[in-house]
């Protein structure tokens, strides 16, 4: 490895929301270099102008703001290595295409779209494997230039196809890659633009990277990126390829299995602490017990050596699992806001609003145990809010029960063991004795006949503690539902 002072970089291009595996390369990036005392850089790779999309710029400092993962230098902030954003920085590309020009390792390429559209059909119908096959090499470089002057052209290196070339990764250990399966790929674009290959090697020597960590489906670039840096004579960074992302399935991660923006996540009830613990350990770990950590942990232990090579499975289980976690750890005022802030948007518009702070108060210890996803919070709580109990299909009323005599047993019981406790005496605990003692004339256990209680006060059969909840509502509105209940039921 090297011994320059660490600074390692994330690097997206700006073709969307960035989704969680490629947050999860900025993470271990960020995490290093933290861990290692050094600086995180923020690069935008904005050189392919087809793929640009309007705001993914700010949907990734957005993403990284959320997990708290800040950066000292990048388009927002500047910083002694800018410009930040690749579409700036042109002119580096070029010199440094024009040097290896002089150098005799790259070459102008003429060659016409359809000359390699027939190039690669030949190539396919006569099963070799597809690549530039070296005419524009041969032409004279005074040729060449004088070309250059009206004609539309690219920019190749010319790769070494002799011999091998050999990686050695900080994750992997030694990649030997065989030169003669190597293609000269294009540097420069006709329009100016760089290549990923040749922007990369120009920015992150220039930008002082000492790790280039990144994703595994660059390893197979990583040959033109060696040879780049030896034909500059540049130093190379330390190289990480960081694990593949697999669903639960084994197969590759897709929408389904979790690929998805990871503010995306966020808009569903994932709070950040548990979507940081949980990228941490795709493909890291601290040791081999811990599973939880804090954000100031990992960036005090985070260590490439142990990243590991194979593949990391997403499992959204474990994730639901973490936000559960931290849901419950979280101290209270931070709860009750989260409660507040979910339920004023998730609500119905009807609802009005400011939301009655109090009940917001009181229904938060309710709901730390059953939330698992913030989302969850408003249809647990709607029927606090609104006089009548929500919506509900009569029939629900007799589901768990069994059949709709009993059901209007049960509410004709508790509506008499209720109605008899004083409108001072209404809280949890008296709610809780009355109808604990109808297990006894109903001949049932409270588990089996509390359903059509609940269907009756919230529209569900289950949702958070029903006696808090009678004690939240008040006599008068617990008595009403039970009533309308048993009404429905004729
Ligand atoms: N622009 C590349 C991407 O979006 C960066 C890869 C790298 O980190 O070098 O994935």
């Amino acid at each position: 490895m090297t011994d320059r002072p660490v600074r390692t970089r994330y690097a997206p291009s700006p073709t969307g929301n960035p989704h969680v595996g490629n947050i999860r390369s900025a993470l271990f990036s960020w995490a290093f270099a933290r861990a290692r005392g050094g600086q995180f850089v923020l690069r935008i790779e904005d050189t392919d102008r087809n793929r640009y999309v309007e705001g993914a710029v700010e949907a990734i400092m957005e993403s990284l703001r959320w997990l708290g993962i800040d950066w000292d230098e990048g388009p927002d902030i500047g910083g002694p290595h800018g410009p930040y954003f690749q579409s700036e920085r042109l002119p580096r590309y070029r010199e440094a295409a024009e040097l290896l020009m002089e150098r005799g390792r790259a070459y102008r390429c003429f060659c016409t779209p359809e000359r390699l559209d027939a190039l690669r059909a030949s190539q396919a119908a006569a099963k070799q494997p597809p690549g530039y096959d070296g005419l524009c090499l041969r032409i004279d470089p005074a040729e060449s230039a004088a070309r250059a002057k009206d004609e539309p052209h690219v920019i190749r290196f010319a790769m070494e196809r002799e011999g091998v070339t050999v990686l050695h990764d900080v994750v992997r250990g030694e990649v030997v890659f065989e030169n003669a399966l190597q293609d000269d790929f294009v540097m420069l674009k006709s329009d100016g633009f760089p290549t990923y290959h040749l922007a990369v090697v120009v920015d992150d020597t220039a930008m002082a990277i000492s790790h280039c960590i990144r994703g595994d489906e660059w390893i197979s670039s990583a040959p033109k990126h060696i040879q780049l840096y030896e034909a500059l004579g540049w130093e190379q960074p330390a190289w990480a390829h960081l694990p593949l992302i697999l669903g639960p399935d084994h197969k590759k991660l897709s929408k389904r299995s979790g690929d998805t923006a990871l503010l995306d996540y966020r808009e569903r009830g994932y709070l950040p602490e548990a979507m940081l613990n949980f990228l941490a350990f795709l493909g890291w770990s601290l040791d081999d017990h811990t599973t939880i950590i804090s954000a100031e942990e990992l960036t005090r232990h985070f260590d490439l050596a142990r990243v590991v090579p194979n593949p990391a499975v997403f499992d959204i289980e474990r994730l639901n699992y973490l936000n559960g976690h931290y849901i419950r750890a979280m101290d209270e005022e931070r709860w009750v806001r989260l409660v507040a802030e979910w339920a004023d948007r998730g609500l119905p518009a009807s609802i009005p609003r400011p939301l009655d702070e109090a009940v917001v108060r009181a229904a938060a210890p309710l709901l730390r145990e059953r939330v698992t996803l913030l989302e969850e919070i408003p249809g647990l709580i709607a029927f606090l809010f609104t006089y009548d109990a929500p919506e509900y299909e009569t029939a629900l009323l007799a589901e768990r029960v069994g059949d709709a005599a009993t059901a209007v047993r049960v509410l004709d019981e508790a509506l008499v063991r209720l109605d008899a406790i004083g409108e001072s005496e209404w809280t949890t605990a008296a709610v809780e004795a009355a109808l604990r003692g109808l297990e006894e004339p109903l001949g049932m256990k409270l588990r089996k006949f509390i359903p059509v209680l609940y269907v009756a006060v919230m529209g569900r059969p289950t949702g958070i503690p029903l006696f808090d909840s009678a004690a939240i509502l008040g006599r008068e509105r617990t008595l009403a539902r039970l009533r309308a209940a048993r009404a429905r039921l004729g």
